[in-house]
């Protein structure tokens, strides 16, 4: 199978070279320029479980993509806030059959996708896999995830399955789920709630936990998740996502590790994907008439961070 990775950062490579070992034939799309270099000079260089390895894969610079690049699958993992513009540079290669898979963290990607691949060939889901950029060229994979995927166009529930299986074949752990949207909710009320006020508090997921006020805030943001799902149609059970995210707090397991936006923002200085996650609860809330003050609230202090730390 031709796959090309739109988005080949932490996660674009993880999956890439995940794919090409696999056997597929994957190229890799990106638009840092010092990214795409580093790759072509010295490959992809990935600690991947502890062993320095060293993959050749084809990349091209998302602006220079042309017409002739068919491919049969683009799995899409920018971050939020760049998707429109990979999509906009990926037209030349979008053809009537040309499946896509979106797994980025967040609420309504589906909406910008359908502006540029018609329905029936656009597979959403989410994603447990990890992974982290160390520098240009340079990424580090380590432990295990998995994959839950869904078709949006009708009657292609098989098509989704033949994916989840051919994924599966690179060791991606994927499966289909009857009820992509739900899961997707889930997790984002796990963004939703610890990326934020780790961000905000600056503090890791344990050391939000220790505090008196953090389920409180986590029980808030939750609910507001959870009326606005109910709105589309989603009833999320409300009570177990609320426990589904406080198992974050457990120093025994992920608790002593900062979530991703702490890691964007604090550490590298990068805007977040805010917008996308309470940001997405807010907009839907003023669409639906449901008030999300929690989410709004921290929707706005997160973009003040940007703005004081003066983020790109
Ligand atoms: P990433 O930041 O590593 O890469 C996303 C894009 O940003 C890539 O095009 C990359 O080249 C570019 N980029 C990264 N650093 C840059 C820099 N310093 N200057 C210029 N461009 C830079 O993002 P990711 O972690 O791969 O996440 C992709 C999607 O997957 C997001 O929606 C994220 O929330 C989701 N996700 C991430 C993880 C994870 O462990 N990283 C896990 C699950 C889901």
């Amino acid at each position: 199978m031709k796959i090309a990775i739109a988005g080949a950062g932490a996660m674009g490579s993880r999956f890439g070279l995940m794919l090409q070992r696999g056997g597929n034939e994957v190229i890799l799309i990106d638009g840092w320029k010092d990214h795409v270099q580093a790759i072509k000079e010295h490959g992809l260089q990935a600690n991947f479980n502890g062993e320095d390895i060293v993959a050749k894969i084809p990349v091209v610079l998302q602006s220079e993509i042309n017409e002739t690049e068919k491919v049969d699958l683009i799995i899409l993992f920018t971050k939020a806030m760049q998707l429109e513009k990979m999509l906009e540079d990926l037209r030349p290669m979008i053809k009537e059959d040309t499946e896509v898979l979106c797994l980025l963290n967040g609420i309504g990607h589906e909406d910008i996708i359908e502006k540029f691949v018609p329905m029936e060939n656009i597979y959403i889901g989410n994603t447990m896999w990890t992974a982290g950029l160390e520098g240009p060229g340079r990424v580090k994979l380590f432990g295990s995830g998995s994959i839950e995927l869904q078709n949006l166009g009708e009657g292609k529930e098989e098509s989704a399955k033949a994916l989840a299986e051919k994924l599966s074949e690179s060791g991606l752990n994927a499966n289909y789920s009857s009820n992509i949207h739900y899961s997707i909710y889930r997790k984002a009320c796990v963004n939703g709630t610890m990326n934020g006020l780790c961000t905000i508090l600056d503090v890791n997921m344990a050391g939000l936990g220790e505090t008196s006020t953090a389920h409180d805030m986590v029980v808030a943001i939750v609910n507001e998740f959870g009326q606005v799902a109910k709105a589309e149609n989603i009833d999320l059970d409300v009570e177990e996502a609320v426990t589904h995210c406080e198992t974050c707090f457990d120093p025994e397991t992920i608790g002593m590790h900062f979530p991703s936006m702490h890691q964007d923002l604090i550490k590298n200085n990068r805007l977040t994907e805010i917008d996308y996650i309470n940001g997405a609860i807010s907009r839907k809330g003023k669409k639906y008439g449901i008030a999300t003050p929690y989410c709004d609230f921290l929707t706005a202090l997160v973009h003040a961070k940007e703005q004081i730390l003066q983020a790109t």
